[in-house]
């Protein structure tokens, strides 16, 4: 298919999904794109394409700056807000011949595991589990899975701080792939947690999200967090050497299975998944092998102590003053709501980042300091001393050296999530609402890697009892919840061998 029907079908997907809300500024017809994608298929046909990405629609998430599409957060402080410019990761999709298809739906900010705390509305999943009720499409980057799901982008970018690019490609059946912390540049991306944050990549296959990573993963010295280039070279040259570079090539891999990982909530589908998994990468010559994170389970609470807090302190600057959109009305009115920021702050903002910021502001007050914000910094050191004293592959970054346990592995594998995705209608439920915990719960899985900064991808998994396939193809892009999300989570920079195990897992197939 030449790229110009290619991308004449994604922008007709998005009038067709246009009710799953996966786009708060979707693809216009009009614009030099078209241009831009025929000039694509010119150096297709006389092979000089600039990157596997030429021609290709890319959608971004809404909290990634671009100069010609608005920048919302999907949050009411940045109404109407336009970027002066485009960040790093948009700049170089573009110059790899890729267009932006379009800014997708989230929750503000990327607070939330559902996308349904949005200003313009919660993100619908394309697929139905034989009902017609809707359910969540995760988040959240959930309108960027939706639309790789149904076919409105060829890929998409998300952001990932706890599980939010894996959560959704679990829920929609797509690939997720969060990276290791730093390989990616963050400028202009709008910051949720600093120490957490990554940009993170969805694609319908392993290998598009791979093409996407290759054009990405590059220093980029405008972003001080981003891994410098004698950093990247020592980690190439590492993984480079025997016997780590026979990992796959001339010896099976170790496989580690997380006991921790095996929670009595789990659901049968996910159970069965895993199961699945692990019996496929046996088959394939790999060996299995039980390992320990005990501090796994601390990691949820420390995460919802840490992520909040950044938050609020990087919340501060929308006062309407110095940043965001400004409340209507006098500056110093007598009266709660009278006085600017407050009224900036307290109609922007929605619940749920209120929350955050109330939560961050408490964790970091003077009282509460030791008890919770230092806490959760422990808590964060422990989980990943648990991760480098089961890899076999060391952790670049690490500074001393650690005592390994007596069973080491090349990547892990679990569930994404503990279960299916939920409909809707429950998470929207008043009562529910109360409960922001059900909500954080879904992350426990997801949490982990990013408190260590590891390599994470959710590849789907056929759940299916015929022989059926994890991909996606043209024709059923989302009738069914026949897929799991599973997890490949490896040692830091170790980013490669954790995109292959996807793909080993991505291409199983089973018949029982
Ligand atoms: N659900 C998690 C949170 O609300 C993760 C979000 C994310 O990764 N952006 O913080």
């Amino acid at each position: 298919m030449s790229l110009l029907r290619e991308a004449e079908k994604c922008l007709a997907n998005q009038k067709a999904y246009a009710g799953l809300n996966a786009f708060i500024t979707p693809l216009q017809r009009s614009g030099s794109w078209l241009d831009r994608v025929r000039d694509a298929d010119a150096r297709r046909e006389s092979r000089s394409s600039k990157s596997p990405l030429d021609g290709r629609l890319i959608a971004v998430k809404d909290n990634i700056c671009t100069r010609t599409l608005p920048t919302t957060c999907a949050s009411g402080v940045l109404d109407k807000f336009t970027s002066p410019f485009d960040a790093t990761v948009v700049n170089a999709l573009e110059d790899a011949g890729a267009v932006v298809a379009g800014k997708t739906n989230l929750d503000e900010f990327g607070m939330g595991s559902h996308s349904i705390h949005s200003r313009f509305g919660p993100v619908r999943n394309s697929r139905q589990d034989g009902d017609e009720a809707p359910l969540s499409a995760g988040g959240s980057s959930g309108g960027s899975a939706v639309a790789v799901a149904t076919e409105q982008c060829y890929a998409a970018l998300g952001t990932d701080t706890g599980g939010s690019v894996r959560l959704p490609a679990a829920y929609t059946g797509t690939v997720g792939f969060k990276p290791s912390y730093g390989l990616i540049s963050r400028w202009g991306v709008v910051a949720y947690a600093n120490s957490l944050d990554t940009v993170g990549i969805l694609g319908r296959k392993t290998s598009v999200v791979r093409d996407v990573f290759n054009v990405l993963n590059h220093h980029d010295h405008r972003d001080p967090t981003n891994l410098s280039p004698s950093s990247r070279s020592r980690i190439s040259s590492y993984l480079a050497t025997p016997p780590l570079s026979d990992r796959l090539t001339s010896r099976p891999l170790r496989i580690g299975v997380p006991l921790e990982y095996n929670l009595s909530e789990l659901t049968e589908p996910v159970r069965r998944a895993w199961l699945r998994s692990l019996a496929h990468l046996e088959k394939q010559g790999h060996t299995l092998h039980p390992i320990s994170l005990p501090t796994t389970k601390l990691a949820l609470s420390a995460y919802y102590v840490l992520a909040p807090a950044e938050a609020s302190s990087n919340l501060a600057k929308y006062d309407g003053v110095r940043y965001g959109t400004r409340a209507e009305g006098p500056d110093s009115e007598e009266g709660p709501n009278g006085y600017l920021y407050a009224k900036t702050r307290g109609e922007g903002f929605g619940a749920e980042v209120k929350r955050r910021i109330l939560l961050g502001s408490f964790s970091l007050s003077a009282d509460a300091m030791d008890n919770y914000f230092i806490q959760a910094q422990r808590v964060r050191r422990l989980v990943q001393a648990d991760f480098d004293a089961i890899f076999s592959t060391e952790n670049p970054l690490r500074a001393s050296a650690i005592e390994r346990q007596e069973t080491t592995v090349d990547v892990l594998i679990g569930p994404t999530a503990p279960s299916t995705p939920p409909r809707l209608s429950s998470l929207l439920d008043a009562s529910n609402q109360s409960s922001p915990l059900n909500a954080y719960v879904t992350d426990v899985f997801t949490v982990p890697a990013s408190l260590a900064g590891l390599p994470a991808i959710s590849v789907p998994v056929s759940v299916s009892d015929s022989t059926s396939s994890s991909q996606h193809g043209s024709e059923n892009e989302s009738s069914d919840t026949d897929t799991v999300g599973i997890q490949v989570i490896g040692q830091y920079g170790d980013d490669e061998l954790v995109l292959k195990v996807g793909e080993i897992l991505e291409h199983a197939t089973f018949v029982e």
